[in-house]
């Protein structure tokens, strides 16, 4: 039978554990860890995640800030918050809710967040670290799937791994980790010829594209691993219905697998929690004790 690899289960007991931490920490009253969260602007989707963001905050005992600026904030006045939250003891973590209005260069705005605090793991410090095979705040999504793959013993050294798309949130980060760990890894793009060929030689398929429903199973050798990071809300025929779905046709390609992420349920909640652990890592490091999440931070 497939294997489904439940992220969702796992973030709960990665949720268990991080919440045991805060707890027996606080009991020796040091102050609980916090995450600063910076929206600027009303993108629909990003009061969503933000929200989900905050409950799963709450669920495990990090309090979390939310700063909510206006669609038409310079780039002054986000730099200005920054610079304050990097001054603020009490905060952990900061994330900068992405996408920006079109007006705001997120980069460089990453780039003023202190390194210790990116808990998206995002800032060029980090990202070098990670190039470096050095210990340090992981880029979430790539470090929940790693996490993913590993609770199930899927053997990553020696692996020949085909990671589709090259974005900086997803991508790219995801390759380094999978290099760092031994696999061979091929990154493929828009521009890349003969895709079909080359994702049938993957024991492991990543998926990152933006498109629904993309890869079928034409894509997929017998017995490969597949993990689809596309999250898509489609119209279903029923009228004002519909339902989310991946990169990937999962119900085309699930007979032919060994192990596959669902949608939703797979890589999403393993996302969140990661930015949990991230928090907790800041917190633990900045109140001056060893990190006891340093295990998942692959
Ligand atoms: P992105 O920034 O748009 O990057 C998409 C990448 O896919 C680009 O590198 C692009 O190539 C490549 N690509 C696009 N069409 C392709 C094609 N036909 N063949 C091969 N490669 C193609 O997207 P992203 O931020 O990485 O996100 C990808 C998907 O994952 C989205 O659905 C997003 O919503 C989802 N996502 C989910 C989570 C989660 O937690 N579940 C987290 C992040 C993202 P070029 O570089 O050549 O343009």
């Amino acid at each position: 039978m497939t294997l489904k690899l439940d992220g969702k289960k796992l973030s709960l007991s990665i949720e268990e554990r991080l919440k045991k931490d805060i707890i027996s920490l606080q009991n020796k009253s040091i102050r609980p860890p916090s995450l600063a969260v910076i929206r600027v602007g009303d993108d629909p989707a990003s009061g969503v995640y933000i929200r989900n963001k905050e409950k799963a905050c709450e669920r495990v005992g990090i309090k979390s800030l939310l700063f909510h600026l206006s669609q038409n904030s310079s780039k002054i006045d986000v730099s200005n918050l920054i610079k304050d939250l990097n001054s603020d003891k009490t905060v952990d973590g900061i994330l900068l809710q992405l996408p920006l209005p079109g007006h705001l260069d997120s980069i460089k705005l990453i780039r003023e967040i202190d390194p210790k605090k990116d808990v998206d793991g995002l800032h060029e410090q980090n990202i070098g670290c990670l190039v470096q095979n050095q210990l340090t705040l992981r880029s979430c999504t790539p470090a929940g799937i790693v996490n993913l793959l590993r609770s199930q013993d899927i053997n990553i050294e020696g692996k020949r791994i085909v990671v589709v798309g090259r974005s900086i949130l997803v991508g790219k980060p995801l390759a380094l980790m999978l290099l760092n760990l031994n696999a061979t890894v091929t990154v493929a793009h828009s521009k890349t010829k003969n895709l079909r060929e080359i994702c049938r030689e993957a024991d492991i398929l990543i998926v990152a594209i933006g498109k629904p429903n993309f890869i079928d199973s034409s894509f997929i050798k017998n017995e490969t691993v597949v993990v689809d990071v596309g999250i898509h809300r489609l119209k279903s025929s029923t009228k004002d219905a519909s339902h989310l779905c991946g990169d990937v046709l999962l119900e085309d390609v699930i007979p032919k697998v060994f192990a596959y992420t669902p949608v939703p349920g797979g890589v999403g909640p393993m996302t969140v929690t990661m930015l949990l652990v991230n928090t907790t890592f800041s917190w633990q490091k900045r109140c001056g004790l060893n990190s006891t999440v340093d295990d998942l931070l692959s």
